[in-house]
């Protein structure tokens, strides 16, 4: 096995067509297709994404060969993610993996897309402290599809601990921005609206959830009554207040995330945190988390650089890095899923 070997990595789960190419746990190229054409639908529409990261995949393969300065040859394996995902998407990138293992003879990594995001702390500076988490940590995973507090013992030992019942984070704000009348994905909408407004003017209701598991859709749902109601007296309610509505959206979630951690972080004893995910590009989410590490000195949090947080292909490469080093190889009969509960 080779000291320093080069993974490509293969994202390909939901909206976004992601290829890597890293070296040991350096990124040599990452690039990543978006798929605008769910803008116009409110939401990604499944069969779109599948045909489009079909049209996409070997643009987005070929460029990343060509920005990591190598030549296919030259590749040690090949990362795939495995799920979970919206299904035609997952067997678009599995099958490209699958044949590119074969066309080159090399091993094929199938990799659980929450591991990933988990994982991409141990990409070579890719996030803001510049070093990596030390075991035992607690990673919060939000993301368009995900919502969950995840125990990480060691790379492949990870416990769920709280999840999502109904909507993840990122839904629930795509939903609300859709009211608010932006385009799809909303979220950094919210948080571009939010900038001058003010986060005190409406208050909603935070959820009542046992334990460390969450729920968006009450909240979501609240929020859409709230401005239904409104816009029945004054049509202009929207226009009115839009920094205002988005400012206090964007504190409550936060509030709702760190409010969680803490619970978690007093039921484990683990002072450190690992932001990842789409959703934990947002300012105010990041701004809370690190003014809470720093009353609290005990607390470390670690926040994705912005590249890393979206899907992206070297988050799949290096969880594919670590399976290499462990031997841990698929076969081309694994099979892609879509719903994922336990590790
Ligand atoms: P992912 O599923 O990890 O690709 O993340 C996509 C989700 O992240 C979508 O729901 C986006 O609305 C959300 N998102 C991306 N950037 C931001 C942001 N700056 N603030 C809030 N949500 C965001
Ligand atoms: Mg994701």
């Amino acid at each position: 096995m080779k000291n320093k070997p080069i993974i490509i990595g293969i994202e390909s789960s939901c909206d976004d067509t992601g290829v890597s190419i890293i070296q040991d746990r350096n990124v040599l190229s990452n690039i990543i297709i978006h798929q605008e054409i769910h803008k116009k639908y409110g939401g990604v529409v499944p069969e779109l994404a599948s045909r489009l990261h079909d049209i996409n995949m070997t643009k987005a393969v070929q460029d990343a060969i060509f920005y990591a300065k190598i030549k296919p040859h030259q590749i040690d394996a090949v990362s795939f993610t495995l799920g979970p995902g919206l299904i035609g998407s997952l067997l678009v990138g599995a099958s490209f993996a699958k044949s590119f293992s074969m066309g080159l003879g090399i091993p094929l990594l199938a990799v659980n897309h929450i591991q990933a995001h988990i994982l991409s702390h141990f990409i070579e500076n890719s996030n803001l402290n510049n070093s990596y988490p030390e075991f035992p940590f607690l990673g919060l995973v939000i993301s368009g599809g995900h919502t969950q507090i995840i125990k990480v013992n060691d790379v492949f030992q990870m416990e769920i601990l709280g999840s999502t019942l109904d909507d993840s984070v990122g839904e629930s704000l795509d939903k609300i921005a859709r009211i608010l009348g932006f385009y799809y994905p909303g979220g950094p909408m919210i948080e571009f609206f939010s900038k001058n407004g003010n986060d005190k003017k409406f208050i909603f209701s935070k959820p009542v959830v046992n334990g460390l598991d969450f729920s968006f859709s009450g909240f979501k749902s609240d929020v859409s009554q709230f401005i239904k109601k409104k816009l029945k007296k004054n049509t202009l309610f929207i226009k009115q207040n839009l920094s205002d509505i988005c400012a206090s959206v964007q504190k409550i979630t936060a509030e709702i995330l760190l409010e969680k951690v803490q619970k978690a972080i007093l039921e484990t004893g683990i002072y450190k945190i690992a932001l990842a995910g789409g959703v934990s590009a947002n300012y105010e989410i990041r701004r809370k988390f690190i003014s809470f590490a720093k009353k609290n000195t005990k607390c470390e949090i670690f926040i994705p650089k912005k590249i890393y947080t979206t899907d992206n292909g070297a988050m799949i490469a290096i969880t594919g890095l670590f399976k290499y080093k462990r031997n841990l190889f698929d076969s081309i009969h694994t099979v892609p899923y879509s719903k994922f509960k336990k590790f």
